[in-house]
């Protein structure tokens, strides 16, 4: 057997970064060798850092509860204990979450980030594997513009539009372009991180604002499904969206209703099912470890998709879609659901990871 590439996860006693840790016990090519998080955290031993706030439903994996946290914010701490370093932090200043993030990959540490800071970085992939692995082309550039040896930074975009991006690409791909999309999503609190929101606050309780959610899902899909042009990304055009984005009491699992109108060609229900049915792409391809077997799954019953139910499908990496039919508004509607930690944070981000191995950008 080769040995397993030892990963960082800076965060990693948050929400992400402990499900980074969960996730990655037994992966068949990363194995945790280093972790960070913040200068309160840092010095103790993992299992004391994360007491009285370990999320998962696994007990701590033994080689990582005896791991000492380090200072995420010392980057000397992390070189020679790992190849490359997963991010999972929340900082209050994002300008200094992107500083450090590129002090990582100048130091020569790959950094798979969740993070928003450089989700709009003019040289920075923002990737869903199943639509645009061909994003990791720019890498290449974003080295050599910014003097990277070995370092680089690809992140991933929002949990919010995992919920429906994947079976909107798969119909533009298909031939039916869309012109205009409306959604509004039914968030899990597991996506508020740490603390999160008060249970007083969400029991019983819808809460319709999610601080910067609406803008992240209104924007992000452009650059997705946008290209590159010139050494950078330039968006998708053509494409109107309008999110409306609400917290809701559901521990995890984002939950997106849908609207869309296409530009020419209105697909008939059945095909469009069709074409979300068989959708496969390049982690499929590639058998990427974490790759869903089958990404988008469209459920017939017409109470599906539900958090509590379908959240897991594939290991939660799928989005699982239903209640397709005809919109008198727009052309269809239907509603998405994917886990927010998981295909929406660290199994989406270690998908990316895997993604990059297989392309080579990790040797
Ligand atoms: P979280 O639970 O608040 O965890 C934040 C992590 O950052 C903790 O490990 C914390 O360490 C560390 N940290 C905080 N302040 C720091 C500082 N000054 N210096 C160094 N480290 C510091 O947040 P989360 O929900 O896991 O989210 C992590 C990132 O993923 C965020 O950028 C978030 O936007 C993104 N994200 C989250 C989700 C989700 O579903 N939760 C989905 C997609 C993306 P201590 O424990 O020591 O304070």
């Amino acid at each position: 057997m080769t040995e397993k590439i030892p990963v960082g996860i800076l965060g990693a006693t948050g929400m992400v970064g402990q499900k980074y840790i969960s996730l990655l016990e037994n992966h068949p090519w990363f194995e945790v060798s280093y972790v960070a998080a913040s200068p309160e955290s840092a010095g103790k031993k993992y299992s004391d850092a994360v007491v009285g706030r370990w999320h998962m439903q696994k007990d701590i994996p033994t080689g990582v509860e005896k791991l000492v946290v380090g200072n995420a914010n010392h980057t000397d701490s992390a070189l020679g204990n790992c190849a490359f370093v997963f991010s999972a932090l929340e900082l209050k200043d994002k300008k200094e979450l992107m500083t450090l993030e590129e002090a990582y990959a100048k130091c020569g540490l790959p950094v798979v980030s969740n993070a928003s800071a450089h989700r709009w970085t003019d040289d920075v992939p923002m990737i869903i594997p199943e639509i645009n692995a061909d994003h990791l082309d720019i890498i290449p550039q974003q080295k050599g513009a910014r003097g990277y040896e070995k370092g680089f930074i690809v992140v991933k975009p929002n949990c919010s539009i995992q919920s429906y991006l994947t079976p909107v690409y798969a119909l533009i791909k298909a031939g039916y372009d869309v012109s205009r999309l409306f959604v509004t999503t039914m968030q899990a609190s597991s996506g508020a991180g740490h603390p999160g929101v008060p249970s007083l606050d969400l029991i019983d309780n819808v809460i319709p604002y999610i601080s910067g959610e609406e803008e992240k899902t209104e924007r992000e899909p452009l650059k997705i499904i946008g290209r590159i042009e010139n050494g950078r990304f330039v968006n998708h055009k053509g494409l109107e969206i309008s999110a409306h984005c609400n917290r809701v009491p559901v521990y995890d699992g984002h939950t997106a209703c849908v609207s869309l109108y296409f530009k020419i060609d209105d697909p008939s229900l059945e095909a469009i099912i069709d074409i979300w049915n068989n959708f496969r792409s390049v982690p499929q391809e590639l058998e990427l470890p974490s790759a869903p077997k089958r990404p988008i799954i469209y459920r017939t019953e017409n109470d599906r998709p539900q958090p509590r139910k379908d959240k897991d499908s594939e290991n939660g990496m799928a989005v699982v879609v239903g209640r397709l039919r005809k919109d008198p508004v727009f052309d269809i509607k239907f509603v998405g659901l994917s886990h927010n930690t998981i295909r929406g944070a660290a199994g989406g981000g270690i998908l990316n990871a895997e993604l990059l191995k297989a392309k080579g950008y990790l040797d």
